[in-house]
């Protein structure tokens, strides 16, 4: 099995290193990931400027290429220039922190499986949902369950499995949850500073809030210590909502 594997914490990030060292032993594994972190990028594509790739090598087989430009970049990049072989498999992380509820629609980690899937490769995010004292080992071992799982029995085309892992042991795991996207949103906060100038900046921070049912989600299975896999679908249109655009009739005259 050929494995492609990226991020948005960029080529030098633990939990890519940790996502290497996990999957090694089951696939052959090529690494195309940003140069530098992209988090929240979201699917941006660089268009205006050039992409540059620079051949990464280092220890344990772990080599390929650290990329100029955004997850969704690296992908694209990966499979249509780059590598040499098709790829049987894209899997994105392991990223340092969340990306359950509303995170999904920010996240470069879901956008380079997003962009996996849009070009027809059965692809996985994969997230820890923790930023201070990470327990990769878990994440890795849940990584590897999961990828051996989806190339056994992938999901439909156009579908993405994006995986959250509790930041505890491995042992102290409550299990797998299937679950849905949180309805939530971001409630931001703008530091208001001053640079040595006198010229006023901002920095947002802000927390995620869980705005509906939390029943079956993806944020109330990361509360309960189990590992949260939500399938992903790139096609945004919201179907329910199609007959109630009809109704309006609209017509020219
Ligand atoms: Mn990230």
């Amino acid at each position: 099995m050929r494995i492609l594997i990226s991020n948005d914490d960029g080529i030098h990030a633990p939990g890519l290193v940790a996502l290497h060292a996990a999957l090694r032993e089951i696939g052959d594994l090529e690494v195309v990931a940003p140069d530098s972190e992209q988090s929240a990028v979201g699917h941006a594509i660089t268009l205006s400027d050039p992409i540059r790739a620079r051949p990464v090598c280092r220890e344990n087989g772990f080599r390929g290429y650290a990329v100029g430009g955004t997850p969704a970049d690296s992908v694209k990049l990966a499979v249509c220039a780059l590598l040499t072989e098709p790829v049987d498999l894209v899997v994105s992380g392991i990223n340092l922190g969340p990306n359950a509820g509303i995170s999904v629609i920010y996240s470069g980690t879901v956008s380079a499986a997003t962009e996996g899937t849009i070009l027809g490769i059965p692809s996985m995010a994969i997230s820890l949902a923790t930023y201070t004292d990470p327990c990769w080992d878990t994440a890795g071992r849940v990584a590897r369950l999961l990828v051996r799982r989806l190339a056994e029995r992938p999901l439909p085309r156009g579908v993405l499995l994006n995986v959250n892992v509790p930041n505890r042991p491995w042992d102290r795991l409550a299990g797998f949850a299937v679950t849905r996207m949180a309805e939530s949103r971001f409630v931001e906060t703008f530091d208001r500073r001053a640079d040595p100038r006198g010229n006023v900046y901002y920095w947002m921070d802000g927390y995620l809030q869980p705005t509906g049912d939390a029943e079956g989600t993806d944020l109330a299975a990361l509360e309960n210590g189990f590992v949260s896999l939500t399938p992903i679908h790139f096609d945004l249109t919201h179907v329910p909502s199609l007959d109630r655009l009809r109704a309006w009739n609209l017509s020219m005259v």
